[in-house]
């Protein structure tokens, strides 16, 4: 789904050049937030956020929308052009950002971004169908496996995955680049024997697939994954519990990062300001917006997955709440 954007970018855009004086602060009347496929969680994080905002228009006069988008590295480089003002982003995709490796290599630094909060964790979930007889994640050589979509973190992280395995694109049958919405109905349609996501529990993509046509669950582990978690802060072990989907009873290991949520030093602190208030004055409240939000901890929500700085109108709040010191 896309928003009629034009006249919230527009609006965007005017003020971007007056950042940091009183006027640009009154002037930022829409803010927009780059999410992920409608299928995903971080649509819904990005629809409670706004939801939230929105509930106190009369006072900050800013009103907030969402945007569906490619995820991860879509979001933090429209970000960087001054196309969204808040997105999504794996914990991943926002150190390479900050840090400038690759994907972010040279040029493609972001050098303004900044963090907000840390959302859900993201294991790396992999699902199979069951007649590709896969038990582990190496079985999908020579089969019809899909990596993620252009722009999404997922398929960030698989690069740095199937880098460390020693694996191209060349290694499957098939390296398919559809998108969440695509891929639970690929896979039951035979079209593809498995799909990666790094997305949060429970989720839609998931569920589909394994209620519609009994799909499986597969593990992430072995030496590459030992190696990137053992090197990488980013990245840390995880478990999808047993129970969660149909036909699933089991945890499955695997590794995975975090949800969160980033912004550019040049949208207004007041912004940003505003935008953490609606969300942890109103925390029961969002919560309630999505399962996968359940164990959420503000406290943790500050810190966890965040290698940006944090940004000034969000250090504001969280130091008036004795988050930071
Ligand atoms: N982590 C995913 C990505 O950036 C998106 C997950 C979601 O949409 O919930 O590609």
């Amino acid at each position: 789904m896309r928003l009629p954007m034009k006249s919230i970018l527009s609006a965007a855009v005017l003020t971007a050049s007056l950042v940091g004086t009183p006027a640009a602060e009154a002037a930022q009347k829409f803010i927009t937030i780059g999410t992920g496929g409608v299928t995903g969680v971080y649509y819904a994080v990005g629809g409670a956020v706004c939801r939230l905002m929105n509930k106190s228009y009369k006072e900050t006069g800013v009103r907030c929308s969402t945007e569906s988008t490619g995820g991860s590295v879509f979001n933090v480089n429209a970000i960087k052009a001054g196309e969204l003002d808040f997105g999504l982003s794996q914990s991943d995709v926002q150190y390479k950002a900050i840090k400038g490796v690759k994907p972010f290599e040279g040029d493609n630094k972001v050098s303004d971004l900044r963090a907000v909060f840390a959302v859900h964790p993201e294991p790396l979930t992999v699902l199979a169908r069951r007649d590709a007889k896969v038990n582990a994640f190496a079985d999908f050589a020579g089969k019809r496996f899909n990596i993620g979509n252009p722009g999404s973190g997922t398929l960030a992280s698989m690069e740095e995955l199937l880098g460390a395995m020693g694996w191209t694109n060349a290694k499957f049958a098939l390296a398919a680049q559809l998108k969440p919405d695509e891929m639970g109905p690929a896979l039951c349609d035979n079209k593809i024997d498995g799909f990666v996501f790094a997305v949060g529990h429970p989720s839609a993509t998931i569920q589909d697939p394994t209620t519609t046509c009994n799909a499986k669950l597969v593990p992430l582990t072995g030496a590459a994954v030992d190696k990137l978690v053992k090197e990488h802060p980013y990245y840390s072990y995880a478990t999808i519990p047993g129970g969660l989907y149909a036909g699933n009873p089991d945890p499955v290991k695997t590794y995975g990062v975090r949800a969160t949520v980033v912004t550019s030093a040049k949208v207004p602190d007041a912004v940003v300001y505003n935008l953490v208030k609606a969300v942890f004055d109103n925390f029961d409240d969002f919560k309630k917006l999505h399962p996968a939000f359940a164990h959420l901890d503000p406290k943790e929500m500050v810190g966890a997955g965040l290698s940006a700085p944090l940004h000034p109108g969000a250090v504001k709040y969280y130091k008036e709440k004795g988050w930071l010191k």
